[in-house]
């Protein structure tokens, strides 16, 4: 099975991911751990990544499309996997199609955890209702449906999109995404 997890910061795809590993024995690739691990130690690409990183922006596409091409080529390269964190970008997944197609792959589904606004300022900001931080988290959730909105198109129109309600407890919400991508056992 392959799939691209996308959500908004808040939507428990972290936890969702987790579980799917856990269940059909998937390959991690989390592009935001790869990218902090090389800021952590340094590489090239880590340092000009870096500023971007820290200010809570994205990266270029050409620098994460890199990251993940070299992950594919490499000799181990995953099989079965599930992405959590990209394409992030309508841009990022045009790379992915063709770098997939190199590699004579194809995308199972691509599952988008949906959550409103709300509901995700509630949960991110409910221990402590901080003004300061209810507005990063609505700056960050304007910036999320600004690009993800063409991400998501793009994989309805090829028919990969499910999406699937992130409300209830994590153990429902994966059932959840087992039925919509057909896993159930
Ligand atoms: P994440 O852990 O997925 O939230 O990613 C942490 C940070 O890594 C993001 O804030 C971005 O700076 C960078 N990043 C991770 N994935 C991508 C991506 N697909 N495109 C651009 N930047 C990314």
């Amino acid at each position: 099975m392959r799939l691209v997890l996308v959500g908004p910061p808040g939507s428990g795809k972290g936890t969702q991911a987790e579980k799917l590993i856990e269940r059909l024995g998937l390959t991690y690739i989390g592009t935001g751990d790869i990218l902090r691990t090389a800021v952590r130690d340094g590489t090239p690409m880590g340092k000009r990544v870096e500023p971007r990183m820290k200010q809570g922006l994205l990266v270029p596409d050409e620098e994460v499309n890199e990251v993940v091409a070299e992950l594919f080529r490499s000799a181990d390269r995953p099989n079965c996997f599930v992405v959590d964190g990209y394409p992030r970008t309508y841009s990022q997944a045009v790379a992915f199609d063709a770098l997939l197609k190199q590699q004579y792959l194809d995308l199972d589904a691509v599952i988008c955890f949906v959550v409103s606004d709300e509901e995700v300022i509630r949960r991110m900001c409910s221990r402590n209702r901080d003004d300061d931080k209810e507005e990063t988290v609505r700056r960050r959730l304007a910036e999320y449906h600004k690009i993800t909105d063409a991400l998501l198109d793009h994989y309805r129109q090829k028919g990969l999109l499910k999406d699937i309600p992130a409300s209830g407890t994590p153990e429902e919400i994966h059932q959840n995404v087992i039925k919509a991508i057909g896993a159930a056992r």
